[in-house]
């Protein structure tokens, strides 16, 4: 069952129902969500259920539980897109670059050579949030696409559900 209840706040795009009906994998506390306009195939979030605009805002259960399910998630990914490698990113703070008060855990999963500067992802980054994951600088996917992609990480996320994450 999807939680919609507990504490949001209905002015943040993460928080927000149709936001959250869009994820491919949900436990009672954190969720994954594949980015609209990925910088590179795979592109993912991880999001706390609940309104935290930092990570010191989590306890330390939560801290833990968010480190385990990023993990198990970014495995899926790699799987799935067939990569070895994978950047992981928070933005804790405006000075920092973030754009959605709201605690997200970017996932990137990369290739050899998949861009001409092995860490040029950042800059990519940077314009991705303005407002629905998407990017004026990047080419958006239509909704086929992505609920195409989010269907088969919701398969492919199912073994490790079955395995209680939550
Ligand atoms: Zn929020």
């Amino acid at each position: 069952m999807l939680q919609t209840t507990n504490p949001t706040d209905q002015t943040c795009v993460f928080c927000r129902n149709e936001f959250i009906e869009s994820s491919f994998c949900r436990t009672s506390r954190f969720s994954a969500y594949y980015n609209i306009a990925p910088i590179l195939p795979g592109h993912s979030l991880i999001i706390p259920n609940k309104h935290y605009e930092s990570l010191f805002e989590l306890s330390e259960d939560e801290q833990s539980e968010m480190m385990v399910f990023a993990r198990k998630i970014t495995s899926v990914l790699k799987t799935v897109f067939n990569c070895d490698g994978f950047d992981w990113t928070i933005q804790d703070g405006v000075s920092a670059g973030q754009t959605v008060p709201h605690l997200h855990l970017h996932i990137v999963p990369r290739k050899p050579l998949d861009l001409p500067e092995s860490n040029e992802w950042y800059s990519k980054i940077q314009p991705s949030e303005n407002g629905i994951l998407d990017s004026e600088n990047r080419a958006r996917l239509n909704d086929d696409e992505y609920n195409e992609i989010t269907a088969k990480l919701k398969l492919a996320c199912e073994s490790i559900t079955s395995k209680r994450i939550d």
